[in-house]
């Protein structure tokens, strides 16, 4: 017997009611049953849909002209939102992001984890959810003679020229503006991905939004940088509020940014800033959360949970420069944070050092292979806090912490169906997940982070 055909046809014109959001934020709509799948399309809006890729048990359309439009939608402030990449839901009114985000969580908790008893709190966004990028990293092309900088478009390595971009700190888009300009008053040749020649390929900028330092990093693929002193002092003279110039090399064909050499061409090695009462110094390849206003919420919240009396001995797994660890070790008796990435740690000890903390202790290795080791040295945890990556934690660091047995497992995560998933494992090791709360680090893009904590049984 024949399998019922799609009731749509690819280049086809539908009439769709749109029901639903998929995790990517797209609007579902059916035909007959049968969803499409459409980005931009709200909930409970009616449009004209072309059918753009037609698979046996779904299909992709393109949204033509919405007829009947949500009370959520608005006007997207971003003039290249549609192109670019970057975020995917603008569209949207905020309480409808949030909301969108809640619901997700949920899903996940439902869906993958089995976990319908867990309460899942509403999403805490920001009052303003604009400019709240501390970081840019931007690819630089070739435009006529001169050179253009903006994000790529969607699946693809096009650069949209872009002035600004408004989910970014006002600073970095005015300190890109200044490098691009100078760079091109000097000459300098974009690097063409396709053909691995040509000289810029990056700019990266960073701010510390409580200290107001600045750190350009200019990314080139050759050795030199021309004309770097004239760069330097025309970046400082418009800018004073720099602190660090930087030169890194990256001459490989990647799409990884930064190269393996780092040069200080002015200034610090680091810049400072704060979250709560605790400084860190950020060096230009370190992992630094983008939204600090929304990771102060989020440790708060991670602090909550913990509870600590001052007597207890903490982990913090995926310690990155230590940001959660230090935020712990102020009410804490000890703190071990373990990450992989080398300079990381070192980051992390300098800025122990920086806070007086000395509570605070950081090894270098996998999660996964320092569990066993800490528990063979008899190191016995009353709370275990993770940070873990978009994939979650490795199966094994699961069960290593389950034979740890410590009293609580603070879990913040940024991918929900990984979050549900590991709950299960330790919810069947023998503890039970109280709550999660959504916490929103990136308004205007699909992404969501959030926090939850489990007891032992
Ligand atoms: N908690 C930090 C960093 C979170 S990002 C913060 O809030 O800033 C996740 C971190 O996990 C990254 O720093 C990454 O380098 C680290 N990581 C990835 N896999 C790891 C592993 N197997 N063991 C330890 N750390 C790991």
């Amino acid at each position: 017997m024949s399998k019922p055909q799609p009731p749509v046809q690819k280049n086809e014109t539908v009439e769709l009611t749109f029901e639903d959001l998929t995790h990517e934020g797209n609007g579902v709509g059916k035909v007959n049953g049968y969803p499409l799948f459409v980005p931009y399309g709200l909930p409970g809006e009616k449009g004209k849909v072309k059918v753009i890729k037609v698979k046996k048990n779904f299909g992709f359309g393109k949204l033509l002209e919405v007829e009947e439009p949500s009370p959520e939608r608005v006007e997207p402030p971003c003039d290249v939102f549609y192109q670019c990449g970057g975020c995917q839901i603008q569209h949207m009114s905020y309480d409808m992001q949030l909301s969108m985000k809640r619901n997700q969580v949920e899903s996940s908790m439902h869906k993958v984890g089995h976990l319908s008893h867990v309460p899942v709190h509403p999403t805490i966004g920001m009052e303003d959810p604009w400019r709240y990028r501390n970081k840019v990293q931007i690819p630089v092309g070739k435009d006529g003679d001169g050179l253009k900088t903006g994000f790529y478009r969607k699946r693809s390595h096009d650069i949209i020229n872009m002035d600004t971009c408004v989910i970014q700190d006002e600073k970095n888009d005015r300190m890109v503006e200044a490098v691009r300009r100078i760079a091109e008053k000097h000459g300098l040749q974009a690097y063409d991905e396709e053909k691995h020649r040509g000289t810029l390929r990056h700019i990266m900028v960073r701010t510390g939004q409580t200290t107001g330092d600045v750190m350009v990093v200019i990314i080139t693929k050759t050795k030199e940088l021309p004309h770097k002193n004239d760069i330097v002092e025309e970046i400082r003279q418009t800018y004073p509020d720099v602190k660090s110039i930087v030169h890194n090399v990256n001459p490989k064909r990647t799409n990884v940014v930064m190269g393996d050499q780092t040069t200080i061409l002015w200034g610090e090695k680091y810049i400072k800033d704060r979250i709560g009462d605790i400084e860190f110094m950020i060096s230009p390849k370190s992992f630094y959360q983008v939204n600090p206003n929304q990771t102060k919420q989020l440790y708060d919240k991670a602090l909550e949970y913990a509870d600590l009396q001052g007597h207890e001995t903490v982990i913090d797994a995926y310690c990155g420069i230590g940001t959660i660890s230090l935020f712990l070790a102020q009410k804490a008796k000890k703190v071990y944070g373990v990450e992989v990435v080398g300079p990381a740690v070192s980051d992390a000890k300098k800025n122990a050092k920086l806070n007086g903390l000395e509570n605070a202790e950081f090894f270098v290795g996998e999660a996964e292979k320092v569990f066993p080791w800490w528990k063979s040295q008899g190191l016995d945890p009353d709370v275990i806090v993770v940070d873990p990556p978009r994939k979650g934690c490795d199966e094994s660091l699961l069960q290593a912490m389950i034979e740890m047995k410590p009293n609580k497992i603070v879990y913040v995560s940024c991918n929900p169906s990984t979050l549900a998933r590991d709950l299960r494992i330790l919810e069947d090791g023998g503890f039970e997940t109280q709550e999660v709360q959504p916490v929103d680090m990136f308004p205007q893009t699909g992404h969501i982070e959030c926090v939850s904590w489990l007891k032992r049984k």
